[in-house]
């Protein structure tokens, strides 16, 4: 029985009906529910997603526990661009005191900037002058006109070579890929042209979620940036990964928009669910590869880099494996939110590779560095790849030196050992990676003889 009924139980005791009243007012006042079942506990939860390039902390406020990861990305664009840095700091605070407001199928993210370099020394550019807005390798959509390239249109139409050194190059950029690797929409904020507009190339999901932003926010909607092609764009980077992802130009250049942009936001929360589709399994080469293990695979060079699938995925302890040619991906749920969700599972580990081992001079040239972890050293052809490949998070330490030993096929080659994989250096100069992928599944099909020769 609520306390008002429990009042109106007594009609006749005017006394006890003032002292209920007033213990009632009390209760209102302290806005307890009275009967309801208490609100269910949503996940609020600020985590830090990496470091600038020169050290910065990247945040991102977590709101909400549902599936559909959905990740809203301020301030790419640094100080020119602060108000939208301003605008996800005001989501944020708002959707942290109205965590409600987040429906149970969502996980909000907001990223207040991934440019905190570029806001604090008052440039568009990160700390090393590259515009994170062209860097993202956008070479693998269907759209030619968009791929990467180092001379790109920057803001106001002036051309020049700040599109890094290549895709991908950037501390920024190789964060927001990690983390972004499980969304299933994303919102990229800028100002200030005032419009709203999806992935360059044809795709329906961001084009809807597009106009969709653009009417809650009473912004006008357009199919293209109308001035000139962006290249290297993070948009047309989640787009390819079958992300739905947009771009809201604020109209000003000062302003938060809040109110505006609230409201936008409000009606993709609204939608999300028929807005935002599951991530799709995709089909390579005949062979099923589940959608986190397909963008991994996608986003870290594909066919060229990883081969491709050798069997359908398997799940063993919440993990989910599949044996690609030279590697083998695991998808860790445990690690979401972290560069590690998906990770080439540590086979370099179990591979010795006795060999000559190639003698070089000290360690002193600054082509040259040494692990402290393994004690061991990298330099050269090898360097270069470890590098651009994604470095430290996609091959772990050197395990070895260079050495000159007897590959998986027969010849004998400059290779060296990582956590993750072993290099091979070909005739040509060019690296690759040893099949470290084929040999563990033949290793393991071996040990379970009742599966037969399925190996494709
Ligand atoms: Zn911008």
């Amino acid at each position: 029985m609520s306390l008002r009924r429990f009042v109106a139980s007594f009609p006749s005791c005017l006394i006890a009906r003032l002292v209920c009243c007033a213990l009632a007012g009390i209760y209102a006042g302290f806005a307890l529910p009275t009967s309801a079942a208490p609100a269910p506990q949503v996940t609020v939860e600020e985590l830090t997603i990496g470091a600038s390039t020169q050290g910065r902390p990247v945040m991102a406020l977590r709101i909400g526990d549902g599936p559909i990861k959905l990740v809203i990305v301020g301030n790419t664009h640094g100080a020119p661009e602060a108000n939208t840095y301003v605008l996800a700091t005001m989501l944020a605070d708002h959707f942290r005191a109205n965590p409600q407001d987040v429906p149970p199928a969502v996980r909000l993210y907001i990223v207040p900037t991934i440019n905190p370099d570029g806001l604090a020394l008052g440039t568009r550019f990160n700390a090393r002058g590259v515009d994170l807005n062209r860097n993202m390798n956008t070479s693998f959509d269907t759209c030619p006109e968009n791929d990467w390239r180092v001379t790109v249109f920057g803001a106001y139409g002036i051309v020049s070579d700040t599109g890094g050194p290549y895709a991908d190059s950037e501390v920024e950029s190789r964060l927001l890929r990690a983390f972004l690797l499980d969304a299933w929409g994303a919102i990229f904020l800028h100002s200030a042209a005032g419009n709203v507009f999806p992935a360059f190339c044809d795709h329906a999901p961001s084009i809807a979620l597009a106009q969709t932003y653009a009417g809650g926010a009473g912004y006008r909607y357009t199919r293209f940036w109308e001035q000139y092609v962006i290249t290297g764009g993070m948009h047309d980077w989640a787009s390819s990964l079958g992300i739905p992802a947009i771009v809201p130009e604020l109209v000003t250049g000062t302003e938060p928009e809040f109110e505006q942009n609230l409201g936008g936001v409000r009606a993709v929360l609204d939608a999300a669910e028929a807005l935002l589709p599951v991530p799709e399994t995709r089909i390579e080469g005949g062979v099923p590869v589940p959608a986190l293990l397909w963008r991994y695979w996608q986003m870290h060079g594909g066919m060229e880099r990883f081969g491709a699938p050798l069997a359908p995925a398997t799940v063993e302890g919440g993990v989910t494996r599949q044996a690609f040619e030279r590697a083998m991906l695991e998808l860790h749920p445990d690690q979401a939110d972290t560069p590690y969700l998906v990770q080439l599972a540590p086979l370099g580990r179990l591979h010795d590779r006795p060999g000559v081992t190639v003698p070089h001079g000290d360690c002193t040239s600054p082509e040259c560095r040494t692990f402290a972890e393994t004690g061991h050293t990298l330099r050269g052809a090898f360097a270069a790849y470890w590098d651009r490949g994604g470095g430290l998070n996609v091959f772990g330490f050197p395990l070895s030196e260079e050495v000159m030993a007897r590959a998986a096929d027969g010849s004998i080659r400059l290779q060296q050992v990582f956590e993750r994989a072993i290099f091979i250096l070909d005739d040509d100069g060019s690296v690759r990676l040893e099949s470290l992928g084929w040999a563990a599944l033949v290793r393991e099909r071996s040990l379970a003889p009742s599966v037969g020769y399925q190996v494709r």
